[in-house]
């Protein structure tokens, strides 16, 4: 199948490029803690055996980014860092590595005086000193307030979009041009409008593709596999991510799944006629890294696939968060959310919070949650 490329811009990200119609780079993150070096610099070499051209590990702070350092100096993958609240931690980070993911949405948090232009200035600024490229990463569960702000409430293409176009304009106004954008969302059919319209605007900027907290094998390969398939089939796309929820020594999958995904479409191999069934239960949950607030979110995560699955003919999303950062959002947008704390787990129906409940009473306070939301179901009249 031959695939017309977008004319997307060559990045050098390390000793990867990406774009300029160069071969689409593969991408994983670690989700051990990364002041634990040994079992960071193993997972990051374990990813890079199995196939990664760039491997992500998460930094939160002085420490984190101390260990960074170390890793960096026992490992020869292309690394990036993937700074949230602290984008102050770049200018720590970037003799490290070959390029940093900052958060659009996340940066009102520190200096609230300064404008986000000031800060995006001042990350463009380290990444040029340290020859690192930067990736705009725009994610649903966490878009600039002051972006939704002007939009509507129900519009989800909107303030993601143009965070990112925004973006990318202060950027090549301020003469950096070695950034590649990612827009991301937990429902496919959003990642593929955001990405398509993204990239009429914009054909000439490298895209990142990934569904974010896409969840478990195999429910998050087949809701990636659908999004890339109507991006990359069109051109779209020039590094990807498969979010899984999967323990750490099973990231290999994402590597795998990615690259059997990009040589299926590369092939002409399309599976995606099959549109994800909205009647059906969905489950969302992110695929962790070292900010994850209790190594025991993964199991979690399997466990409530196993303790829902007598719900799965309901038309009802379950997002089951490892933290924080994309936690509260992504969780607003479903019918039950948990995201989880160091001992206790945040449970939510849509945006109203029921409590924060310890992991051994989590499940069966969801199951009581998840029985009252199918009677209600079950007795509400049948539209039309
Ligand atoms: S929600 Fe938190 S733990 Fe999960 S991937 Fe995002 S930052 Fe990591």
């Amino acid at each position: 199948m031959t695939i017309q490329r977008n004319p997307t811009r060559p990045v050098r990200i390390g000793r990867v490029t990406v774009g300029g119609g160069h071969a689409i780079a593969v991408q994983s993150m670690t989700a051990t803690r990364t002041q634990d070096v040994d079992a960071t610099v193993a997972l990051v070499n374990a990813l890079e055996e199995a196939g990664a051209d760039i491997v992500r590990i998460a930094v939160d702070s002085e420490k984190d980014a101390a260990a960074l350092a170390e890793i960096r100096r026992q490992t020869t993958a292309t690394l990036s860092v993937d700074l949230q609240e602290n984008y102050r931690l770049a200018e720590r980070v970037a003799p490290h590595v070959d390029k940093i993911r900052y958060n659009p949405g996340h940066l009102y948090h520190h200096q609230r005086h300064l404008p986000w232009q000031e800060k995006v200035r001042f990350i463009a600024s380290v990444a040029e000193d340290h020859d690192c490229a930067l990736r705009v990463g725009v994610n649903c569960g966490s878009v600039d307030p002051e972006k939704k702000k002007q939009f509507a409430p129900d519009d989800d293409v909107g303030p993601i979009l143009h965070s990112g176009l925004e973006h990318c304009e202060f950027l090549d106004d301020i003469g950096f041009t070695r950034y590649v954008v990612s827009l991301k969302d937990s429902d496919p059919a959003k990642v593929v409008a955001i990405n398509r319209a993204f990239a009429q605007a914009r054909p000439d900027v490298p895209l990142h593709l990934g569904v974010t907290e896409a969840g478990l094998p195999p429910d998050g390969i087949i809701k990636t596999r659908i999004a890339f398939e109507q991006l990359i089939g069109r051109g779209i796309g020039d590094t990807v991510r498969v979010s899984l929820t999967v323990p750490n020594d099973q990231k290999w999958q994402e590597i795998a799944a990615a690259r059997e995904i990009i040589e299926d479409i590369q092939a002409g191999r399309l599976r995606s006629v099959v549109a994800l069934d909205p009647s059906h239960l969905n489950i969302i949950s992110c695929p962790s890294c070292s900010r994850v607030e209790n190594e025991a979110f993964v199991e979690l995560a399997q466990e409530v696939k196993k303790r829902t699955a007598y719900a799965r003919d309901y038309a009802i999303t379950i997002a089951v968060m490892g933290c924080r950062v994309n936690g509260p959002g992504e969780t607003d947008d479903a019918d039950l959310g948990l995201w989880c704390g160091p001992t206790r787990v945040n449970l939510k129906r849509g945006t109203e919070t029921v409590g924060a409940f310890t992991y051994d009473e989590i499940l069966d306070r969801l199951q009581e949650e998840l029985d009252a939301l199918i009677e209600a179901k079950t007795r509400a009249p049948a539209p039309g």
